[in-house]
């Protein structure tokens, strides 16, 4: 059995208030049988969920803080976003990682820190291109799903939706082979039955990286793909709704 596709738009730090008006106005109601989901910029969620409400779309956060509130300046909580409606937070993304030194003990803590909000975590895995070369992928992304399942204990793997982006596809054109998608797909639905015997048929598991029109009717007919996250395609919305229709052809 098919899961139900999931599409996720990871807008990172884009937009401007015309630009989420111009996105409204082009942006047709998603295909049945699928979930949509609008990570935009914090600034600019209320806005988005304004003018797309009632389009059958949900919406979500990129990051938050670990904290629930405080003094913890230019920090937004968890609960904000859910107060402003949002059900989902990214978790673990790689420029997070990256560029903001998120070690997985602090992508554990946001992990925790969406459930107690009552936010779906989308947790992202994925290995750079020397670990890669290096043979060490999969090595890579268990150890960045046990460090989850360490912190967090088995219910970890309830209600999650699992992103793999593969950080040398992210945002550089250069997509992972449907086979190699494949591949890593089967790997974690693999760990997570070693976890649950109930999960892994339910649970989500997205690719990530350089996802677009073209190439997103390929990936998603892959057995263990089950939809995207997308971050650069996802500005257009023309583009995006292409990509939600291939995630539709799945359902
Ligand atoms: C992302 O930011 O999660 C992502 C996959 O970006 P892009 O689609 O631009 O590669």
């Amino acid at each position: 059995m098919r899961r139900r596709p999931f599409v996720a738009a990871n807008w990172k730090m884009n937009g401007t208030v015309h630009a989420v008006a111009d996105y409204a106005a082009a942006w047709p109601d998603p295909p049945p049988g699928i979930d949509v989901v609008f990570c935009p910029p914090w600034a600019y969620l209320d806005r988005l969920a304004a003018a797309l409400r009632g389009g059958g779309v949900r919406f979500g956060v990129q990051t938050t803080a670990v904290e629930a509130a405080g003094a913890f300046t230019g920090e937004h909580a968890a609960e904000m976003a859910r107060d402003l409606g949002a059900e989902f937070a990214i978790v673990g993304h790689s420029e997070r990682r990256r560029l903001y030194a998120e070690t997985d003990a602090v992508v554990v803590e946001k992990f925790l820190a969406a459930r107690r909000a009552g936010l779906t975590p989308i947790v992202c895995v994925g290995e750079t291109l020397e670990e890669r070369r290096d043979g060490k992928a999969v090595g890579v992304v268990l150890a960045q799903l046990d460090a989850i399942d360490a912190g967090a204990g088995p219910a970890a793997w309830e209600d999650v939706v699992i992103a793999y982006e593969p950080v040398w596809a992210i945002g550089t054109g250069e997509t992972a082979t449907p086979a190699q998608a494949q591949e890593m797909h089967a790997v974690i639905r693999d760990y997570l039955a070693r976890r649950s015997s109930a999960l892994p048929r339910e649970t989500r598991i997205l690719y990530g990286g350089s996802v677009n029109a073209a190439n997103a009717d390929d990936l998603f007919a892959q057995a263990d793909i089950d939809g995207g996250l997308v971050g650069g395609a996802s500005l257009d919305a023309g583009e995006f709704a292409g990509i939600c229709r291939a995630a539709a052809q799945q359902s």
